[in-house]
């Protein structure tokens, strides 16, 4: 029921995630789980409590990329477990997604990819995202259109938030499900909501439906749905943590 992101290399991203799902614990969930995209892309999630999660990271190597996304779930498609929470993943591991909200159209599009030989590891309805993607990557898109063009096929709502491996870009996106970007000045974030970074950043950007968000180290572009650049405006929010 929530979703962090951070790319920069002012903060060490692995704490920024974790740091954000306790931010959103308040929202409530039955699960958790990162993805951190460096060389390799790594995820790691697990049912139960944001310290579960934390236990499960004990001793592995986190520590060091530049980009990373985080979620906690509250489950609407598949009970909560280990394998239903996000982020959720391709077949060849190239793409991480995380998700708050309800894929109406889940069960058509998982049909013809199991059709199309893609084997489910989930039972969540977010499932369906990443292997729409690895399907566009395989057929010669590039991340931001492949993630693009995944998000256009899903109907019901959404925010969206995907990395790739061997990129420090988080893609987004939302349709009736909140997404609020952070401007800070040792990289950017992205959350359902503000405090999940307030503690690095109060200046915001709020995302609305329709809308794909493209954040970088170097910057934050939001698009439409056309893919035309939309004019955002920076908002410095009072908050008292
Ligand atoms: N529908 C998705 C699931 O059940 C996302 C739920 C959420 O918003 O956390 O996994």
């Amino acid at each position: 029921c929530g979703i962090i992101g951070y790319v920069g290399d002012g903060h060490d991203t692995a704490d920024v995630l974790l740091d954000g799902l306790s931010g959103l614990e308040y929202r409530g969930y039955d699960s958790a789980g990162i993805a951190l995209a460096n060389a390799t892309l790594d995820v790691f999630k697990r049912e139960g409590e944001v310290s579960a999660l934390e236990s499960a990271l004990e001793g592995a190597d986190v520590h060091g990329g530049a980009v990373g996304i985080g979620h906690t779930r509250w489950s609407t498609h598949g009970p909560p477990s280990d394998a239903n929470a996000h982020p959720h993943t391709d077949e060849r591991n190239r793409v991480a997604v995380v998700h708050n909200g309800i894929i109406e159209n889940y069960q058509e599009i998982r049909d013809e990819l199991t059709a199309a030989g893609v084997t489910f590891v989930s039972e969540t309805d977010t499932e369906v995202v990443p292997h729409l993607i690895g399907q566009a990557l395989d057929a010669g898109y590039d991340p931001e259109e492949a993630f693009r063009r995944a998000v256009d096929r899903i109907e019901g709502s959404y925010a969206i938030a995907a990395v790739f491996v061997g990129s420090e870009t988080i893609y987004a996106a939302r349709e009736s499900s909140p997404l609020v970007l952070g401007v800070g000045d040792e990289g950017h974030y992205l959350a359902s909501d503000v405090p999940a970074f307030v503690e690095y950043t109060d200046r915001v950007i709020y995302l609305d439906d329709g809308e794909f968000a493209r954040i970088e180290e170097g910057g934050i572009v939001v698009t439409d749905r056309e893919g035309l650049v939309v004019e955002t405006s920076i908002e410095t929010i009072e908050w008292d943590p």
